[in-house]
């Protein structure tokens, strides 16, 4: 795996290689629905998940609007780096590689 120090940044083509590694699925946690999203940071190639900061918004949505195949249900977001792994020159407060991008989360259940 490439050593990638800290860097705030953005990139097309890799957004692109970050959405297409992206997989969303809705899992029980704590006897809940949680959404979680999963993906491959093309920078720094650690593995990415989140769940959590979404799930009032994402969940709120799946319930009102009932995403199928048919009508799948579509979101723009933005996610960041947040592999957990050490990267040089990282602020303390700060998770991943710096790595960041716009992507579309498309949701069909059921
Ligand atoms: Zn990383
Ligand atoms: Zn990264």
């Amino acid at each position: 795996m490439p050593e990638s120090p800290y860097e705030e940044r953005t990139d097309g083509s890799l957004a692109e290689k970050m959405q297409r590694s992206l997989t969303v699925a809705v899992v029980e946690e704590a006897g809940r629905d949680s959404l979680v999203l999963t993906w491959d940071c093309p920078v720094c190639e650690h593995a990415c998940r989140r769940s959590g900061k979404l799930n009032g918004r994402f969940v709120g949505l799946v319930r009102s609007k009932k995403p199928s195949r048919k009508r799948p249900l579509t979101i723009a977001e933005v996610i960041r780096c947040d592999c957990g792994q050490p990267h040089a020159g990282r602020p303390e407060d700060e998770q991943g590689c710096g790595f960041w991008a716009h992507i579309t989360v498309v949701m069909s259940i059921q």
